[in-house]
C-alpha cells in the first residue's frame, strides 16, 4: 500500500497553497477544509454545507460553495465527476481511484498502481493537456448488492 499524506501534512499544504495565492486563511475557510478532510465520502457543496453551519451557525450555503469552487481553483481539493448531478468534492489529491455505485451513487476511494501507470493514448496527448489521470469502476456496492 502506499503512504498516505498525513493529515496535518494537508494542513501545511492547506496553508502553504493558500499563502502561495494570496488567499487569506480564515476560521470560516480552515473549517470548511477540515470538514472536507473529515469526509471519506467525496461529499458535495451542500452536504459540507449542512455539516459546516452546525459548527458555524451564521454562514452561508454560498459562503461554502464558493470557498470549495476556490480550493479547487488552487488545487488543494479535487472536483469528481458529477454525472449531471452537484459537484461532489474530494480532499485526496494523492493519485486514486474510485468505485462508483450506480444506484446510491457512492463514491469509494482505492489504490492501485497498474492503474496508476495507465499511459495517455498518443491521440489524447495531441489535442489535449492531460492533468489527472483516475480511474472510475462502476457498478453495486456492498449496500446495494442484493445477494
Ligand atoms: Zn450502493
Ligand atoms: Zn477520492
Amino acid at each position: 500500500m502506499y503512504k498516505r499524506v498525513a493529515k496535518n501534512e494537508m494542513m501545511d499544504v492547506f496553508y502553504q497553497r493558500s499563502k502561495e495565492h494570496g488567499l487569506k486563511i480564515t476560521p470560516q475557510r480552515t473549517a470548511i477544509y477540515q470538514e472536507l478532510l473529515k469526509s471519506k465520502d467525496h461529499p458535495s457543496a451542500d452536504i459540507i454545507y449542512k455539516r459546516i453551519v452546525k459548527k458555524i451557525p451564521n454562514i452561508s450555503f454560498d459562503t461554502v460553495n464558493r470557498t470549495l469552487l476556490t480550493f479547487t481553483r488552487i488545487g488543494i481539493i479535487h472536483i469528481v465527476e458529477g454525472y449531471g448531478q452537484a459537484k461532489r468534492y474530494d480532499p485526496d489529491i494523492d493519485i486514486h481511484h474510485h468505485f462508483r455505485c450506480i444506484q446510491c451513487n457512492n463514491i469509494i476511494d482505492f489504490h492501485n498502481k497498474s492503474y496508476d501507470n495507465i499511459a495517455v493514448p498518443e491521440e489524447i496527448n495531441k489535442q489535449f493537456t492531460v492533468i489527472h489521470k483516475k480511474v472510475v469502476l462502476e457498478g453495486l456496492c456492498n449496500k446495494c448488492r442484493r445477494p
